[in-house]
């Protein structure tokens, strides 16, 4: 059993590039999204509704087509949440606590990640309250 005096660190900075493409579901959904509008996609077998939309449906293994996608409404219940403090790691930009959340809206059947507070709070679509936003 080692101590934990026993233990040894190395500093190294790693730099990492990500070539992301979007799918086609992430831009619709984006482009919705910066409308003011969600948008899923719904699976023609099952009927299980993806937020965002991703193009196929896990569960039965079928493709879902742009024909499938619905507009769903701003309102639904969180069903878990956290609050985080941010590491102030080298690079870190947030600085203040903020929550990520996640939300099942109503006809949805997975739950969508969300954050609030901090720097992100631009991101946030929902208020708690029975009124929606102006
Ligand atoms: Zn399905």
């Amino acid at each position: 059993m080692s101590d934990e005096n026993d233990d040894k660190f190395m500093k190294q900075v790693v730099s990492v590039e990500y070539d992301m493409k979007p799918s086609p579901e992430q831009v619709a959904y984006s482009k919705e999204l910066a409308q003011h509008r969600i948008v899923g996609q719904q699976c023609p077998q099952c009927r299980l509704t993806y937020v965002p939309g991703n193009g196929y449906c896990p569960i039965c293994a079928v493709a879902i087509g742009e024909d499938r996608r619905i507009e769903l409404e701003p309102r639904g219940t969180i069903t878990s949440f956290t609050v985080v403090e941010p590491v102030q790691y080298k690079g870190q930009q947030e600085k203040s606590p903020y929550v990520v959340a996640a939300i099942l809206l109503d006809g949805a059947g997975v739950a969508l990640g969300h954050a609030y507070g901090g720097a992100a709070q631009y991101f946030a679509m929902w208020v708690v309250s029975d009124r929606m936003p102006d």
